[in-house]
């Protein structure tokens, strides 16, 4: 078992794996990914993750140059290659390499890579015990839907919450509440889940997605709209959704305790039923 990697079109060992200081990703940040998970060895949503794909490769006008069948060899490969029990598989394709101008030329080769590495699930206790978090100033650009590789409000946001000693970092721009920085938040408000629309301000998350489907077939009642900050500390359920930390209750935010401090009965029956459709 060891880490694979892949550089348009061929595998080779991770520290031989290596693109040029001019590729527009290093340069400019110009470009876009996907993480994907597998449970019991078989990618989650593949599908799914690769349309995100496509579409946030079209929306930066970047040619993305795998049909959906090359994706699913290429990885089911790195996943042979790799061979662990469950594995990460992260995707990057950037505009490619060129001399340094902010405006690009057409037709350059995009650069692909893909690491395809040790999946360690979250502790189970994390996710009976639920998470801590703290909220932050959403300072992201205008197209928040574009899984695009210029992470730096998210990597800010994040080592702020390492910094504080919990999990995540709830994002709320003019008193609303987006995202986490690297899930989806969804509060439970009166019994109905409440979480932000998709649109430029989100991701639109795989995870939630599901989750919000798997809600809407336990007949429980969903509004797509923004909690505001104050709803989110009054909220009687808060949880996270997202490719890594699946269904996470949160239980404290800016040490305010959400409702009676602990994962609630609609995030652990949602938690729950995320379970039985991975398993
Ligand atoms: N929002 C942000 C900002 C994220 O980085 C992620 C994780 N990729 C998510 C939401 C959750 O998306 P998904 O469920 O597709 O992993």
């Amino acid at each position: 078992m060891s880490e694979a990697a892949f550089i348009n079109g061929r595998f080779l060992p991770l520290a031989q794996a290596l693109v040029s200081i001019e590729d527009r990703g290093f340069q400019f940040g110009d470009g876009v990914y996907e993480v994907i998970r597998t449970y019991r060895g078989r990618p989650f949503e593949l599908q799914a993750h690769l349309a995100r794909l496509n579409r946030s490769a079209e929306a930066l006008g970047l040619c993305q140059p795998y049909a959906f069948e090359q994706w699913r060899d290429y990885i089911s490969e790195g996943l042979r290659l790799a061979a662990f029990p469950e594995a990460k598989i992260y995707i990057q394709v950037t505009r490619g390499a060129a001399p340094r101008d902010h405006a690009y030329v057409p037709n350059l080769e995009p650069t692909v890579v893909m690491t395809v590495r040790e999946l360690h699930p979250m502790p189970i206790n994390v996710h009976t015990a639920g998470v801590e978090a703290i909220t932050v100033n959403d300072i992201r650009w205008g197209r928040c839907d574009i899984k695009s590789i210029n992470l730096l409000a998210n990597v800010l946001a994040r080592q702020q919450a390492k910094l504080s000693g919990v999990f995540e970092a709830i994002m709320v721009r003019d008193g609303e509440v987006t995202e986490g920085s690297v899930s989806n938040v969804v509060i439970v408000d009166n019994g109905a889940l409440v979480t932000a629309p998709e649109g430029p301000r989100i991701l639109s998350g795989v995870t939630r997605e599901v989750v919000l489907a798997l809600a809407k077939r336990q007949g429980l009642d969903i509004q797509e709209r923004y909690p505001s900050q104050a709803q989110l500390y009054a909220a009687s359920e808060v949880f996270l959704t997202g490719t890594t930390v699946e269904v996470l209750p949160v239980v404290r935010i800016d040490g305010r305790s959400i409702g009676g401090g602990e994962p609630g009965p609609v995030t652990r029956s949602l938690a729950k039923r995320f379970l039985e459709k991975i398993g």
